[in-house]
């Protein structure tokens, strides 16, 4: 069993009792919201372990709740999935930019609800009883510091270690050099920009020798991004 809270934010009935009946069966405690306000006033009870939010929601619509829970430092760790009939890839990538998980398509059946929620809880590290991020075929064993990619282990360092398990948690989001130092470093440690710089290409060059190199990203005049996808 999991017992993961997970806050259901749909505004049709039918797919809300339909989303809440899955997520049952499936071993969560689901908390059920018709809409933002609701949603918010659920958040402020208790701190869900992930967000299943509908895109299209009467008044404050999904993406733009989602927006503003992003710029909240009690909030933005939250994992949140976005619902979604669209399913362009632009809208994927906005979904995603504003800091969303992952993003489901409407119509999409339970298996793969809950796998989906799966996963992005096991990458957040919020599912009981597991030690390990995966993404792809790499698994970071927060409690052994194993990092391993398929079944051989990588070397690497305690910072390099962190680095990846922020990467790992936040997958295919740009990091400027300042973000990455705050959020890795701590914002009370004093360490110039380009030491981001020296571990990143340790990182890469670790990776390279897995053939994974492409999984660091460089994106230019802003910083760095971790994705699977090239
Ligand atoms: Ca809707």
């Amino acid at each position: 069993m999991t017992h993961c809270n997970i806050l259901v934010v749909e505004d049709e009935d039918a797919i809300r009792a339909m989303l809440i009946m899955v997520l049952e069966q499936a071993g969560f405690s689901p908390i059920a919201a018709a809409d933002a306000q609701e949603a918010q006033k659920a958040l402020e009870e208790d701190l869900p372990d992930l967000i299943l939010l509908d895109w299209m929601l009467p008044g404050i619509s999904g993406v733009e709740w989602a927006r503003r829970l992003k710029k909240e430092p009690m909030y933005r760790d939250i994992a949140i999935i976005l619902l979604t009939a669209r399913g362009e890839e632009e809208d994927k990538v906005r979904g995603l930019e504003i800091g969303a998980d992952d993003y489901v398509t409407k119509p999409f059946s339970p298996k793969e609800l809950v796998a989906r929620i799966r996963a992005v809880l096991r990458r957040t590290g919020k599912l009981q009883g597991s030690t390990s991020i995966v993404l792809g075929d790499l698994t970071l064993d927060t409690e052994q510091h194993r990092l391993t990619v398929g079944d051989q282990q990588l070397e690497v360092s305690p910072t390099e270690f962190r680095l990846m398990h922020f990467f790992m948690t936040h997958p295919d989001k740009v990091y400027s050099r300042t973000q990455l130092l705050d959020q890795v470093w701590g914002r009370s440690v004093y360490i110039e920009e380009r030491t981001i710089d020296v571990h990143i290409r340790r990182l890469r060059k670790i990776l390279a020798e897995h053939n994974r190199e492409e999984l660091v990203q460089t994106v230019r005049g802003f910083g760095y991004r971790f994705s699977l996808i090239d």
